[in-house]
């Protein structure tokens, strides 16, 4: 069963969304103290956001470098931190793999203004979705926040590091504020249960000038 990464959402982060979009659009970056912490970095860090890449368990350092240099190329600076063991707290024994909310969640206390973590692993994670108390997926990031998760153990074999490279892009898009995208070709489109990677081609206009906004080099 494919199914995919999944948006953290809730009320609370819509409206905080709608809230940083309309400071972006007006051109206020100031950060607004009723808007908790996730806004505060999204905005700050609209113009020179760290990310943090943070492998996970035993993951390949070879493909973490790879992602290093090409997320270097349009995010600005990203820093390989040493590998760190999946925590046993984010286990979740029923379906044997780690819940990827916990994960992002975990990285999100750990954060400074200005930093965001991209946690990357080869084991299964899954979240809570349409309510399916856990569902297997490939990635999940805040919207907007200063985490997500990226795993490779959905991907086909064949385009796996091309495939890894847009979950990971899609999910640092979200943690700027990026929802999902209608454009079927477009790195922001939700995969719905699929994994559709191998249609998308790159970010859509729209997405684009949102991204460049936040400082993305596209
Ligand atoms: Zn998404
Ligand atoms: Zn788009």
């Amino acid at each position: 069963m494919h199914s995919y990464r999944l948006l953290y959402h809730s009320l609370a982060f819509v409206a905080l969304l709608l809230l940083a979009s309309v400071l972006a659009c007006t051109g206020k970056g100031a950060s607004s103290k009723a808007g908790g912490r996730d806004v505060h970095d999204a905005q700050k860090g609209s113009v020179s956001r760290t990310v943090l890449l943070l492998p996970l368990g035993t993951f390949s350092k070879p493909d973490a470098l790879r992602l290093q240099q090409r997320l270097q190329a349009v995010c600005g600076s990203v820093r390989l931190l040493p590998s760190e063991p999946l925590p046993r707290s984010a286990w979740y024994a029923p379906r044997q793999r780690f819940r990827a909310d916990s994960l992002i969640h975990q990285m999100a206390r750990r954060a400074r203004p200005g930093e965001v973590y991209i946690g990357v692993t080869d084991r299964d994670i899954s979240s809570t979705k349409n309510g399916i108390a856990d569902w297997g997926i490939m990635g999940l990031g805040y919207r907007p926040g200063p985490a997500c998760v990226v795993s490779t153990f959905r991907l086909h074999n064949r385009s796996r590091q091309e495939e890894f490279f847009k979950v990971a892009i899609h999910e640092l898009g979200h943690t700027v504020g990026l929802p999902h995208c209608p454009v079927r070709t477009c790195f922001m489109r939700d995969a719905e249960g699929r994994n559709p990677t191998g249609e998308e081609k790159e970010f859509c206009a729209g997405c684009r000038s949102r991204l460049i906004a936040q400082g993305w080099r596209l």
